[in-house]
């Protein structure tokens, strides 16, 4: 049986705690490996040298920093395949997907070899007699990233770029799910030259999230999971005055206008609601076409093109459009929302209730779902499902379906389908959510923007990767200067030696 350590100054680290954790192979459902969980101390021992490693690293200047960034991206597309190779057989989503979960994490890399010009501060000259002021951006010293299964090598990066390349130490927690990843980056980020103890990958659960929580080494938490989690987190984090955002859980809806070129909107619905098993936070779950018709078109061109899904495991080529979900728990999970999606009076249009896959009996495949004439009181329009289930919720008019979008209590993503310019400048004015598409359905914004959810899908300022990112990771010291006149000789006419 594999063994899955931490990474523990520069090197794999084997656990004390005798604590372990199964690590799945989802198309399969077998075991492939075993993860050790840290205790406390094990935590603990690891800021301690964590914070010992980043006083050297906070003082390299930002360029050499740089420059660990510029081989890291080489590195992770030398890569690229063994990584993404790893990442499906422990999350179990596509070979091509898992190359865009590396892809979206690379990018934050290259978005941090920008880090020189990003942490650069303010000076104003003169700002009375003799008198200059100037702020400068300072790493915060050892922070902490605690990541979600669901991007296993993007999160991780787009906390460990900008966090390292501002001159932090990182402790990073990833998901017990699929933790090998993780430590596939980190010992590259020691060949592109990042010295030892500088990142720490310490696998673990509550105990060893606690560690981190109450530590009063740690200056700062990023989080990305579920919204209880993320609440938590922010919460127990402030006790200690941490510094946090903690990104949380989504139910992204997508209007469909009745002007929508209604088969775009359908190919849209399809990828953005079954890609990836429908565990994405910025996956849409909720369509709400506007209108009647426009709704009974909607499902007539959806059925065809959800019940032609490819559901398999990664191995099986390129042409699989979605694989398992992560564990039998989720699975579960996700069945027993369906059920109750029945009970409560939604129309189960498809029913992928009853799939199995021969020769994968035991993964944890669930068949796609599609259902319609959902309402906002019930669980599965409510609850954050995780899963391959796409919920229809009919509008009468562009106002209810805006209202839909602003009652939830998610604001993670949105999406608007439609040909006209003024309802999509009005619909991404006012509504209340973090990331918008027009005509996108997933928008995910690029490294140098930012990303991050509205009301219960984020707590806390500033959102993750861009400019924000490197806000987060320092803070501001201004300096006031003062130099009184009258200590200078007066004019001289001729060169001086510098003496
Ligand atoms: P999760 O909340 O179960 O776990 C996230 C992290 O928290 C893991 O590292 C886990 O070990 C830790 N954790 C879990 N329970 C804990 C506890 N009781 N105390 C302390 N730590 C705990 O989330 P997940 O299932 O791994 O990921 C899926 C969730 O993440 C979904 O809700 C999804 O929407 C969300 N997500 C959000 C974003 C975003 O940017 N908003 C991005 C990706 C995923």
């Amino acid at each position: 049986m594999r063994a899955v350590h931490h990474w523990i100054d520069g090197k794999e680290q084997p656990g004390t705690s005798g604590r372990t954790a199964d690590v799945f192979n989802p198309a399969t459902g077998e075991v492939q490996a075993r993860l050790d969980l840290a205790t406390r101390s094990e935590v603990d021992e690891a800021i301690a040298s964590a914070a010992r490693a980043q006083v050297k690293w906070g003082a390299t200047n930002p360029q050499r920093r740089a420059r660990v960034m510029m081989e890291m991206v080489r590195l992770i597309n030398r890569d690229m395949d063994k990584l993404a190779e790893m990442l499906s057989s422990e999350h179990g989503k596509t070979f091509p997907d898992a190359k865009g979960d590396v892809q979206r994490g690379l990018e934050v890399i290259e978005f941090a070899i920008g880090a020189p010009h990003l942490l650069k501060g303010e000076f104003i000259d003169g700002a009375g007699p003799g008198i200059d002021m100037y702020s400068m951006r300072q790493p915060l010293g050892v922070v902490a990233a605690i990541t979600p299964f669901n991007f296993p090598a993007m999160i991780p990066l787009w906390k460990m770029g900008p966090a390292l390349a501002s001159g932090n130490a990182v402790i990073l927690k990833p998901s017990e799910r699929d933790p090998t990843v993780p430590n596939m980056l980190a010992a590259l980020f020691k060949e592109a030259g990042l010295p030892d103890g500088v990142l720490q990958v310490v696998h673990g659960d509550k105990e060893a999230v606690d560690a981190l929580l109450d530590s009063e080494v740690i200056q700062a938490v990023g989080f990305v999971g579920s919204t209880p989690i993320a609440q938590y987190i922010y919460e127990r984090a402030a006790q200690t005055g941490k510094r946090a955002q903690c990104f949380g859980g989504a139910k992204n809806h997508m209007i469909i206008m009745p002007d929508a070129d209604l088969d775009q909107a359908a190919d849209a619905l399809v990828g953005a609601g079954y890609g990836a098993a429908g565990e994405r936070c910025m996956a849409i779950s909720v369509a709400v076409p506007v209108g009647e018709e426009t709704a009974d078109r909607l499902i007539e061109k959806l059925v065809p093109r959800i019940e032609k899904l490819k559901v398999g495991p990664w191995t099986a080529g390129n042409d699989i459009d979605y694989g398992p979900v992560v564990t039998a728990a989720a699975k579960a999970n996700i069945l027993r929302l369906v059920e109750r999606g029945v009970e409560q009076g939604a129309e189960l249009v498809v029913d992928g209730r009853d799939f199995s896959l021969q020769g994968y009996e035991n993964g944890f495949f669930v068949g796609p779902h599609l259902f319609d004439r959902v309402t906002p009181d019930m669980d599965i329009y409510k609850t954050e499902i995780f899963g391959p289930v796409l919920s229809t919720v009919r509008a009468k008019s562009y106002d209810e379906a805006l209202d839909l979008v602003m009652s939830h209590e998610y604001g993670n993503g949105t999406a608007i389908f439609t040909r006209d310019g003024d309802t999509a400048r009005d619909f991404a004015s006012r509504c209340n959510i973090g990331m918008v598409g027009i005509n996108v359905p997933i928008p995910v914004p690029l490294a140098y923007f930012t990303f991050g959810g509205w009301k219960k899908s984020g707590f806390g300022d500033l959102n993750q990767h861009g400019p924000d990112a490197f806000r987060f990771y320092t803070r501001t010291k201004t300096v006031t200067s003062r130099w009184p006149s009258g200590i200078k000789e007066g004019a001289a006419f001729n060169f001086k030696a510098m003496d």
